[in-house]
C-alpha cells in the first residue's frame, strides 16, 4: 500500500475515519480546526462535503493512480524507472506502457503520441534508439530525462 501523505503538512498519516476521509492531527492542531483530507487523491476534504465518506473531488481516482509509487522495473525496458501510470498530456486519460519497444505511446483515447519517459510529443530518444542496435551505440546515447508524475499533475492542473 502507498503511503498516505497529508497535503497540509506532508507527513504520513495512518489514521483513517470512515471511507476515504483521513484526519491529520498535526494540521488540525496548527489550524485549530479539524483538518481532513482524502487519502486516495491526497487533497483537502471539501468543507461542504462533510456528510459523505466518498471523495467528491474531481479526478480522485486518476490522481491516486498518478501518485502511486509503482514503477516499471523491467530491466530490458526502454521505460524502466518510469511511473507505472501516466496521464495523457492532451486528454488526461490514464495510460500504462506495456514496457515493450520504444518509449513512445499512443493514447487510446485521443491518439496523441508522446514519450512515456519525458512526456514530450517528440524527443531524441527515438532516434538514438533506432539508429543502431549494437551495445556500444546503446551506451553512448543519452536518453531523455524521466519526468515524474508530480510535475505532470501540476502541468495538467490535476
Ligand atoms: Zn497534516
Ligand atoms: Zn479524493
Ligand atoms: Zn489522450
Ligand atoms: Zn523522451
Amino acid at each position: 500500500m502507498d503511503i498516505i501523505k497529508c497535503p497540509g503538512c506532508h507527513h504520513s498519516s495512518k489514521r483513517t475515519l470512515n471511507g476515504q476521509r483521513v484526519v491529520c492531527k498535526t494540521c488540525s492542531k496548527s489550524k485549530k480546526c479539524v483538518f481532513q483530507f482524502c487519502y486516495v487523491c491526497q487533497r483537502e476534504w471539501p468543507r461542504d462535503a462533510m456528510s459523505t465518506d466518498e471523495c467528491v473531488l474531481p479526478n480522485c481516482a486518476l490522481r491516486a493512480a498518478l501518485l502511486s509509487a509503482k514503477q516499471i522495473d523491467n530491466p530490458e525496458s526502454s521505460v524502466r524507472g518510469c511511473p507505472y501510470f501516466r496521464a495523457c498530456p492532451r486528454c488526461k486519460a490514464l495510460l500504462t506502457h506495456d514496457s515493450d519497444g520504444c518509449p513512445y505511446i499512443v493514447c487510446s483515447n485521443c491518439n496523441e503520441e508522446f514519450c512515456f519517459r519525458c512526456m514530450a510529443p517528440e524527443c531524441d530518444y527515438d532516434e538514438c534508439y533506432d539508429s543502431d542496435f549494437d551495445d556500444n551505440e546503446f551506451e553512448v546515447m543519452k536518453p531523455c530525462v524521466i519526468k515524474n508524475n508530480s510535475e505532470l499533475l501540476q502541468q495538467l492542473g490535476l
